[in-house]
């Protein structure tokens, strides 16, 4: 069985994703970590997010492979694991305009599918129910109010600041959230929407286990028809 959850950023996609993937003991892939490998090789090379076909022919030669050490997915670029430079809202920022390119999401995509296609997997992503894998006999549409939303990150912020750190309000987390939104939802290619087809989990009033149980449920239903 194929999961595919898709939603916008900061609904818990990879938190619950991961433990939902070790319940059913299956692979977790997280596609975001992708786009943002792809981003962050953007910002070595100094492109600037809008040069459409500098990011085509910078992802046409660039080398994005997924690798899993101790069950967790490691992103390498060019043969470097690149993993633990990827969270940083630099990356996401430049991730959200460069996933726009199509010569980018081809290529991403077709590296998915190879993933699919070896192991049952919990895929995340904005477009798995509707591109990636569109046969998923599980999709979920997970999202949350935006304030739940920038509340999560800014506690996750807080958490791991370094001392002295300077972390942004909530409102700035919360503005930046739905920017990234609105990009997400309103390109040409691959706009996050709800799969057809795809169970609509809300997450703002629930706490990640109980997600995590509703998304076990609704496997088990699909499983049972
Ligand atoms: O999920 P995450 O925040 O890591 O994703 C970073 C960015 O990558 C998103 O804002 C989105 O623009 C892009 N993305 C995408 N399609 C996916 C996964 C992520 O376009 N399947």
């Amino acid at each position: 069985m194929n999961i595919a959850i898709d939603g916008p950023a900061g609904a818990g996609k990879s938190t619950i994703a991961r433990r939902v993937a070790a319940v059913r003991g299956v692979v977790y892939v997280d596609t975001g970590a992708m786009y943002r490998a792809m981003a962050l090789l953007m910002i070595k090379k100094g492109i600037d997010p809008q040069d459409s076909a500098a990011i085509e022919a910078a992802s046409e030669k660039a080398d994005i492979g997924i690798e899993y050490r101790d069950g967790e997915q490691r992103v390498l670029l060019n043969g470097e694991d690149v993993t633990g430079e990827l969270r940083t809202e630099a990356v996401a920022a430049m991730a959200s305009t460069t996933s726009a390119n199509a010569e980018v999401r081809r290529k991403l995509v077709l590296l998915q599918q190879e993933l699919a296609k070896k192991t049952d997997v919990v895929m995340d992503g904005r477009d798995i129910g509707t591109v990636v894998l569109p046969d998923a006999e599980v999709k979920i549409y997970l999202t949350a109010s935006s304030r739940a939303r920038a509340e999560r990150r800014y506690l996750e912020t807080v958490q791991k600041a370094a001392p002295g750190e300077e972390i942004p309000s909530i409102e700035e987390i919360s503005r930046k959230i739905e920017e990234r939104d609105y990009q997400d939802m309103h390109r040409e290619n691959s706009p996050l929407r709800k799969a057809e087809g795809a169970y609509l989990v809300d997450s703002s009033d629930m706490t990640i286990q109980e997600v995590v149980d509703r998304i076990l449920e609704i496997c088990e239903e699909v499983s049972n028809k």
